[in-house]
């Protein structure tokens, strides 16, 4: 596995790859890598001819008073984790690489960007955009792979993906679960035992409500209200940013049921703030 640090050397590799026909698969990560982000590797091994998976922990998508500093960081593990999964490329940059002094262009994609975390993490999704605009250009994949566990991300990236004539696909795969529910993340280094434990909870919220709209309910506000409900009856959860039943396009929030639907959320289990979502295909049709 070669491991690159310099932009232009990437963005100069990625040509020659191009020039010879091959294809790209490019999976970005913030690293301490955990299965869900080695199931996106396996994926874009098997659809590639070249797999490069980026780790950078991108400080302009933190706010000021985020877990930048103490985000989990193993570039050990993560390079041999790696190394085992045949990833061709690692590409690690420095920030100053990436943010280099007098550095003065974002991106900014309105509306979606703005809602769920958007409204609690205010810059967040420019610091996203941003960079995974920079890495695409570096790395120019033929796919990029994202996991459904960021689901807002995902459609963040599509639409700037689209908007900006670039031509990576995006590929989004589903979200890898422990055992007990608990989207694999790399913030669940951050609880403590009981913490853990607790953390299930999100899993059962999102099942009760998937299970709800299955069962043919349709009034969005009841279903958000039993997720809320469900949350904020756990003692662990400290804080609540948000709960309930989206439009997964759009993201507004609805309040009935008529087709496909996003249902999210966003808590904090002590000072950590776990997000999960589902998406539901209601089995009856509506009209
Ligand atoms: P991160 O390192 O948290 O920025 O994640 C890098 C990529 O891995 C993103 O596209 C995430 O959505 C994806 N990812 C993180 N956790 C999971 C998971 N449990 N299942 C699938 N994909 C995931």
């Amino acid at each position: 596995m070669e491991i690159i640090r310099i932009p232009r050397v990437m963005q100069d590799t990625s040509k020659g790859h191009i020039l010879r026909g091959r294809t790209i698969g490019f999976v970005p990560t913030m690293g301490a890598l955990h299965e869900g982000h080695l199931r996106l590797v396996r994926r874009a091994r098997q659809e590639n001819d070249v797999t490069v998976v980026s780790i950078f922990v991108n400080p302009t998508q933190f706010g000021p008073s985020e877990d930048f500093k103490q985000y989990p960081r193993d570039i050990e593990g993560d390079t041999a984790k790696l190394f085992k999964e045949e990833a061709d490329i690692l590409f690690m940059p420095d920030a100053p690489l990436i943010y280099p002094e007098g550095f003065s262009t974002y991106v900014e994609v309105e509306k979606i960007s703005e809602r769920l975390c958007g409204a609690f993490r205010p810059g967040h999704f420019k610091g996203v955009a941003t960079v995974v605009t920079k890495l695409l250009n570096i790395v120019k994949p033929t796919k990029a792979y994202f996991g459904q566990k960021d689901f807002q991300q995902t459609i963040v990236i599509k639409q700037l993906v689209k908007d900006l004539d670039m031509d990576a696909d995006i590929v989004v795969c589903p979200t890898l679960r422990e055992q007990d529910g608990l989207a694999m993340s790399s913030r669940n280094a951050y609880l403590d035992i009981r913490q853990r434990e607790a953390a299930t909870v999100i899993y059962k919220c999102l099942i009760e409500a998937s299970d709800l709209i299955k069962s043919g309910i349709i009034d969005a506000n009841y279903i958000k209200g039993v997720m809320q409900d469900g949350l904020l009856k756990e003692p662990a959860v400290s804080g609540l940013d948000y709960a309930g039943v989206y439009d997964p396009v759009t993201l507004s929030e609805l309040s009935e049921i008529k087709g496909d639907t996003l249902l999210a959320v966003a808590v904090k289990i002590g000072d950590t703030r776990l997000i999960d979502n589902m998406l539901v295909i209601p089995v009856r049709k509506y009209e």
